[in-house]
């Protein structure tokens, strides 16, 4: 609900709330599958340049709000390496509008339009995210030169720097002799956790005698912390013996401050030109992995496994199935209601995918992943997927339906078009339920919004559509973008890699979306960038409307952590954190589990393909069949 300030008759001022604008339905989007390190290529391509032209690009770079928040530093170097430079002959179409880029150009000799300019600028640079479709023509008025930028090199550089930036921290935890007995994996659980840290020379990095848990003033340099030398080297000195040593690159010190509250055994000083840590505070170490004696005792949770594929319905046949109506329609695929010709109680909906489309946008993988996926699930907070069909132009999922529709339409029959905390509460609990399931099967979700939250017929919260999941365990980290703008985490914006994690701050987002009737992150801005920008930025910079709760506050603040280890439901008490916040005092999860709340959720359908939420509209034309035999599998 908006409030605007109008005139009245009489000419005095009064406050009329407006309705919010009705969310429009809100697509997923999905980069073609980024290389992770198997594919990548050996050597970065360097087009040789002048000086001149490399501070041309850097300059224009930095100046733009977007790029100059993802790509800095080495990054930024190899980008400026990548660019090559390409001539534009006048009047020719340099990005066209609807078509979908990937590249991001950088205007450097002639003058352009959209609306005119001759000007050193990025155009095109959300190309360098994903596929996206340019919102606008632009031309070359007079012989142009641009700078270019290739996704796939882009993605090749982010990708390559994230890994090597792991890589060298795995080395250096692994070539630590008392680190390397925790095993590679839970080496690889502590280098998530590590932060950057430069200390000037001259700075006491470590106070023989102090302890960082009773000196809270100093917790920042002094306090319970563990350091690897990532450039630089220190001093250690004791009290009455002067210098007793030196370390260097790849060394470590003050361990024993994750184990034991003890006091400093020595004093470790910056030398110049400064020391360049990589740290770990006692107290995170403790919320990720509980109190331990040693490196021996560091361990990770054991996951469970999918279940079995199901077995329900699976004598169904296309050919027995009658269409009803549209349910809905995604960014990939549209949901189909239909009935079995001869048992008419037997209604599913129908997702189906032209396999076209799947082919020309690289998303082979992806919908492999929804199926074996969802397929193996069975949870009550999950629609169930029964069986999959073929034929030479669709893929089709045949799936439980929930004919009270979903969560966006639900939203905007609210009077307030927002929930309640009440139902708010109750809604992301379920969600949560959820995301547990998963996450304890090392699957992530990675596109919870409203669109995919449906209304089951006992007024529960079912997620669906599981284009996006996917089981995140080698690395431990997966680099392709994929998500719905709004709720992106930072880490996806940023190409860093990302987990689990980004179903905790999408979660975040989601809880402020159902109080507020909009996602923190939002902006009008149809290309996302503002958006990203946004995301960028953080919550701390969002404001929020003054009937939200304090405890609402709170748990979104603690969900929507810009470090993904920092994030409510990634430390120790995993997702027992997030259950056991005080925003969810009073819920009984054990009922909840058992769907024994009755749901606050009201509704309104009578008959059972009664669906009034859903709008009827006509099956697409048929697309071409697509027959390279990709789908051998479904
Ligand atoms: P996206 O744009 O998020 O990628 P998609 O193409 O993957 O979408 P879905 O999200 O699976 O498609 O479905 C689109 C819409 O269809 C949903 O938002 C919902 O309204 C409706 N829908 C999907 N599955 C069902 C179902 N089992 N029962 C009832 N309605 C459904
Ligand atoms: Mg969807």
């Amino acid at each position: 609900m908006m409030v605007v300030c109008s005139k009245n008759r009489s000419g005095s001022y009064y406050l009329k709330e407006l309705p919010t604008l009705p969310t429009q339905r809100r697509h997923s989007i999905v980069a073609d599958p980024t290389p992770d390190d198997g594919k990548l290529l050996s050597e970065l391509p360097v087009y040789q340049k002048e000086e001149s032209d490399k501070t041309l690009i850097k300059t224009a770079i930095q100046q733009n709000d977007f790029l100059n928040k993802i790509i800095s530093g080495k990054r930024l170097d190899d980008v400026v390496n990548a660019m090559y430079s390409k001539e534009i002959p006048a009047k020719e179409p340099v990005i066209k509008q609807g078509e979908k880029g990937s590249h991001m150009y950088i205007s450097a000799r002639g003058r352009f339009q959209v609306s005119e300019f001759g000007d050193v600028r990025v155009f095109g640079e959300l190309a360098i995210l994903y596929n996206a479709k340019r919102l606008a023509t632009i031309e070359a008025l007079t012989p142009a030169m641009v700078w270019v930028l290739d996704r796939k090199i882009y993605q090749q550089i982010t990708v390559r720097h994230n890994i090597k930036q792991q890589d060298e921290v795995m080395e250096f935890l692994m070539s630590n002799e008392k680190l390397k007995v925790a095993g590679k994996q839970a080496l690889q659980e502590v280098a998530s956790l590590l932060k950057p840290e430069f200390f000037k020379p001259g700075t006491q990095i470590v106070r023989q005698g102090d302890r960082g848990d009773y000196k809270q003033l100093y917790c920042r340099l002094v306090g319970h912390k563990f350091f690897i030398i990532r450039a630089g080297t220190v001093t250690i000195t004791k009290d009455g013996e002067g210098t007793v040593g030196h370390c260097k690159k790849g060394d470590s010190f003050g361990e024993l401050a994750l184990f034991k509250e003890d006091y400093r055994q020595a004093t470790v000083t910056a030398d110049a030109p400064g020391v360049e840590c990589l740290t770990l505070t006692r107290s995170e170490f403790i919320e990720h992995f509980g109190v331990l004696e040693s490196w021996t005792d560091v361990k990770i949770l054991p996951h469970n496994s999918l279940g079995a594929i199901q077995t329900k319905h699976q004598d169904i046949l296309l050919a027995d199935l009658r269409i009803i109506k549209t349910l809905g329609t995604g960014g990939f695929g549209e949901v189909v209601l239909v009935q079995h010709k001869k048992l008419s109680d037997l209604v599913f909906a129908l997702k189906y995918y032209k396999k076209m489309d799947i082919v020309t946008q690289n998303q082979q993988e992806h919908v492999y992943n929804e199926k074996t996926i969802q397929m193996a699930c069975n949870s009550p907070f999950i629609v169930r997927l029964y069986k999959t069909f073929k034929d030479n132009k669709y893929l089709y999922f045949l799936m439980e339906s929930c004919l009270d529709g979903d969560l966006c339409s639900l939203l905007q029959q609210q009077k307030l078009k927002r929930f309640e905390e009440k139902e708010t509460r109750f809604i992301a609990a379920c969600v949560l339920e959820a995301l547990e399931y998963l996450h304890s099967r090392r699957i992530t979700y990675r596109d919870i919004k409203l669109e995919n939250l449906l209304i089951a017929a006992n007024g529960y919260i079912r997620l669906t559509d599981f284009g996006l999941a996917k089981n995140i365990s080698s690395r431990g980290k997966t680099f392709t973008f994929a998500g719905t703008p709004e709720y992106v985490a930072p880490e996806i914006v940023l190409n860093k890699g990302h987990d689990r994690a980004v179903d905790y701050w999408a979660f975040g987002v989601l809880i402020f979306e159902l109080l507020t009737g909009r996602t923190p992150f939002r902006t009008d801005d149809d290309t996302h960038m503002k958006t990203y920008q946004k995301i960028l930025i953080g919550i701390d910079n969002v404001r929020f409307p003054g009937y939200v709760s304090v405890k609402s506050r709170h748990i979104i603040m603690k969900l929507c952590r810009p470090i993904p280890s920092d994030r409510l439901g990634m430390l120790l008490g995993g997702i027992g954190d997030v259950k056991g916040h005080d925003w969810f005092k009073g819920l009984d999860w054990h009922k909840l589990e058992r769907c024994q709340i009755t749901s606050p959720l009201k509704s309104k359908r009578k008959t059972r393909v009664d669906t009034p939420q859903f709008q009827i509209k006509n099956i697409a034309e048929a697309p071409p069949d697509e027959l390279s035999g990709w789908d051998t599998e479904f």
